[in-house]
């Protein structure tokens, strides 16, 4: 336990003025700090998954929550023995996650935040759904035992699926669960405004229950979106739910296919892996453009000469020539 890295995994729904200025200051700070790993600014807040030196992520951590707007981030801090990222992107958008639910503000209404505690002491009772609002791809490596998972590619397309959990469910109270959290801020806040009457969320996600209270009952992995793929989560009885892609055996080993046109997101076993380079299939092994295969199954955009500093001096420029 005691690795020289740090992963950081965080979000935080608090107005930033001007989200351009701010990230500005904020791609500095990063670099003065040499992190690395994406970063969203919004008008709304900030959601940030960024890897570096212990001792420059503690200060990073002490930097943030000086901030008064920052102060309450929860950060859920992990160990590793290398950066996560290879690169740096710190980036404005409309959301801090793309839902297209742009009227609503976690801060003014939102489900019950439960502690992992809570969250695992509710979880079992017979008026409750446990809802996993994040992708297929997603919850296809790890869920809870008995979550009732939805038909999404996306989170923008959660609202869409409310009607049907309204029928089914709409007395029930409902825990939701995600990641690290901030999905639910919103898609808790919108069952809410759908007529969901009680409605929780597990505060910090997996991420955070795997930290606190052992992982018990999350079957599989955790998904995550840095070069780690998936992670363990479950100390207490963990189990394999999914299978290789391509020989069908029991694996949990997340990859990326190697053919970036197809860019699959599914379990290929170590042997499998290997035997295809990567891809998911014998026709994304031949294909022209197919990434070297390294044994992870990750991979970052354009590598070719990247350099952290990059998205800052592009923006400087565009500042000066506008
Ligand atoms: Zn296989
Ligand atoms: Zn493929």
């Amino acid at each position: 336990m005691n690795k020289p890295y740090s992963i950081l995994l965080y979000y935080c729904y608090s107005p930033i003025a001007d989200p351009e200025a701010f990230r500005e200051e904020h791609h500095l700070l990063c670099l003065e700090l040499n992190l690395l790993g994406r970063i969203i600014v919004s008008k709304e807040g900030l959601n940030g998954t960024i890897s570096g030196l212990k001792e420059d992520c503690e200060k990073y951590m002490e930097r943030m929550k000086a901030d008064p707007r920052f102060a309450k981030i929860d950060f859920k801090v992990d160990e590793s023995e290398t950066h996560a990222f290879t690169k740096l992107h710190v980036r404005t958008k409309a959301e801090i996650v793309h839902s297209g639910l742009l009227h609503i503000d976690p801060n003014l209404r939102t489900g019950v935040h439960l502690s992992p505690k809570e969250f695992k002491e509710m979880k079992d009772q017979d008026d409750v759904v446990v809802l996993d609002v994040r992708s297929d791809y997603e919850y296809s490596v790890g869920r809870f035992k008995n979550a009732v998972t939805l038909d999404i590619e996306n989170f923008r397309e959660f609202p869409d699926k409310v009607g049907k959990l309204k029928e089914k469910y709409k007395d029930k109270k409902i825990l939701t669960y995600c990641t690290g959290g901030i999905k639910c801020e919103k898609a808790s806040a919108f069952l809410l405004e759908q007529g969901f009457e009680n409605v929780y969320q597990l505060h910090g996600g997996i991420i955070k229950y795997g930290m606190e209270v052992g992982g018990e009952d999350f079957e599989g992995k955790c998904y995550v979106f840095d070069n780690r793929v998936a992670v363990d989560v479950n100390k207490v009885n963990p189990k394999v739910i999914s299978t290789c892609h391509v020989c069908g055996t029991e694996s949990d080993r997340m990859v990326n296919c190697a053919n970036p046109v197809c860019n699959l997101h599914v379990p290929i076993c170590e042997k499998c892996g290997w035997e295809l380079d990567g891809a998911c299939s014998t026709e994304c092994k031949e294909h022209p453009e197919k990434r070297p295969y390294d044994g992870t199954g990750y991979y970052q955009k354009e590598m070719n000469g990247y350099n952290p500093l990059k998205g800052f001096n592009r923006r400087k420029k565009t500042d000066v020539s506008a």
